[in-house]
């Protein structure tokens, strides 16, 4: 489990409702939503960025996306951007991988 907000977050350590979760990833409300729907898709695999991954780490990452659209259709979403940030000059703050899905368009 990774030392960070995310890895607490799984542990159980922080209370947190979890929008869907399954044996890959849980999926959560951002604390600071920047879009009318702002949801975290954060695989359980402590995986600190995709800076980091490794190629055995390419089905977990591909589950996160196939999760974003189960959800992006279950929340009747017409459109959606998915963005992953990439190390501290691509804007990550967590250094748990996780998928931001982002929509205004509920
Ligand atoms: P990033 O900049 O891609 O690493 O995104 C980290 C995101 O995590 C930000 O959008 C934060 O608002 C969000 N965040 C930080 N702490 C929490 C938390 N405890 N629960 C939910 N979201 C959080």
């Amino acid at each position: 489990m990774s030392d960070t907000v995310f890895g607490k977050i799984i542990a159980g350590e922080i209370p947190t409702n979890f929008v869907y979760e399954d044996d890959l990833c849980v999926v959560f409300k951002d604390i600071n939503p920047k879009s009318q729907t702002h949801l975290l898709i954060v695989p359980r695999k402590a995986i600190s960025s995709i800076a980091e991954m490794e190629e055995g780490d390419s089905e977990i990452i591909g589950h996160l996306f196939w999760v974003a659209k189960k959800l992006g259709d279950e929340l009747g979403l017409k459109g959606y951007r998915l963005q992953v940030n990439v190390g501290k000059d691509g804007g990550q703050e967590v250094f748990h991988l996780h998928v931001h899905l982002l929509s205004n368009f509920g």
